[in-house]
């Protein structure tokens, strides 16, 4: 078993003016190769408290990861913590000064003098090229154990993963196979209840995550070979999505308005939306059979696009029978087969309600809902409600 550590250096990170995807992103590569993960730390430009976090990690796992700090500022610190830590001292390697000032010639500029700290590396560090930034990696081997160091910009981080580091970790052998099954309508401690003991086994593992377009279930399972893995999987699985059947969307890379479009079976869509921004039109965008949409409040523009005034003065534009005329609209108006309609009332007082409506040739049917929530969330949520009336 490799045991990993993720340490984010900045001091812009823990005070949360930016979020720390690059520990994100290492920590899905790493559960997807077989690495464990125990523990995510996130340091301000600290050499002290730096210096500390890499000692104490080593001592706990096989790999550490450093993220950001290797750029070439005072405050830029992860070179002097890792020397620090294992009492080595950095000197100035010549090759990688003559590559980073090959890189400022190139551009016709001088490297400035703060920038010959990029050039350095510890004995027991190599240098991990970054083809698209200034900032060398280290990759650090010592008492059988490895550190890390990669550039913080995500852009520059994720290339030096796949391209320098994936390469040199001995990675476990272990494959393994996943397959997120997606719900809607149905909330997790009602799954939890159906699913029963399944999700109580290590493995294959059966976890549960929230998501705005309703509950994932994760169905996971590793092996030492791919088939044997998939074998696992395999009756878990089939339980899993049987049990679920009622409430299944899509599995994966599926995406809620992709279950919509394909449930259209080739017919046309029309969206009305009124006091949701366009965001159901936001979520339908790239998808095939989405023909035409309006947006807009104002009720003079409604009733040309469908809505009666009878309905307007006796049950208000938020209201199912409004989204019914609306999503009837939406056929008529926008010559679409079928039509899809939402209706969103945000207070802006942390709560909002909606009613969304589906018209075809053949059946109506709306959904009304209600959130807690910023004005904001109850748009999103109001679309992801009219896309889920929309995909059976
Ligand atoms: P540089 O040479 O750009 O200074 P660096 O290795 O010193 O690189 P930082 O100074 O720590 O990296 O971060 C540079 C920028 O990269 C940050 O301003 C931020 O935009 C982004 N960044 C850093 N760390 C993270 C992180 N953990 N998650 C997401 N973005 C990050
Ligand atoms: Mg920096």
């Amino acid at each position: 078993m490799l045991l990993a550590e993720i340490i984010s250096v900045g001091t812009e990170l823990l005070f949360g003016e930016i979020v720390d995807s690059n520990a994100a992103f290492l920590a899905r590569e790493l559960g997807a190769r077989g690495v464990t993960l125990h523990r995510k730390t996130v340091l301000g430009d600290n050499l002290e408290r730096l210096t500390a976090a890499i000692h104490t990690a080593l001592e706990r796992a096989d790999l550490v990861i450093l993220g950001g700090g290797l750029g070439p500022t005072d405050d830029d610190l992860t070179r002097e913590a890792i020397a620090a830590a294992l009492n080595e001292t950095p000197h100035e390697d010549p090759a990688l000064l003559a590559w980073l000032e090959g890189l400022y010639t190139a551009r016709g500029r001088t490297m400035p003098q703060i920038n010959r700290k990029q050039a350095w590396l510890i004995p027991s560090a190599q240098a991990l090229p970054n083809p698209v930034g200034t900032a060398p990696g280290w990759f650090v081997t010592t008492g059988g154990k490895m550190i890390v160091a990669l550039p913080g910009p995500p852009r520059e981080m994720q290339r030096m993963w796949q391209a320098e580091v994936l390469p040199r970790l001995p990675l476990p052998s272990r494959a393994l196979v996943h397959t997120t099954v997606h719900t809607q309508g149905i909330g997790e401690s009602n799954i939890a209840e159906l699913l029963g003991d399944l999700t109580r086994t290590a493995n294959p593992s059966v976890a549960t995550y929230a998501r705005k377009t309703g509950v994932d279930v994760r169905v996971a399972a590793s092996a030492d070979t791919d088939a044997q893995a998939r074998a696992l999987l395999a009756p878990v699985l089939d339980e899993v999505r049987a049990q679920l059947r009622t409430w299944t969307w899509g599995e994966d890379t599926q995406t809620l308005a992709g279950a919509v479009s394909a449930a259209l079976g080739g017919r046309t869509l029309g969206v009305i939306e009124a006091g949701s921004a366009g965001a159901l039109c936001t979520l339908l965008a790239d998808e095939p059979g989405f023909l035409d949409a309006a947006v807009t409040q104002d009720h003079r523009r409604l009733i040309t696009l469908g809505l009666t005034p009878v309905t307007l003065h006796d049950a208000g534009l938020v209201s199912a029978q409004a989204a019914l005329d609306l999503a009837a609209g939406a056929r008529e108006h926008l010559g679409a087969e079928v039509g899809l309609a939402v209706v969103v009332q945000a207070s802006g007082e942390g709560a909002g309600h909606a009613h969304a409506a589906l018209c075809t040739p053949d059946l109506q049917r709306s959904v009304s809902v209600n959130w807690p929530g910023d004005p904001a969330q109850i748009r999103e949520r109001a679309a992801v409600a009219a896309l889920a009336l929309a995909y059976r």
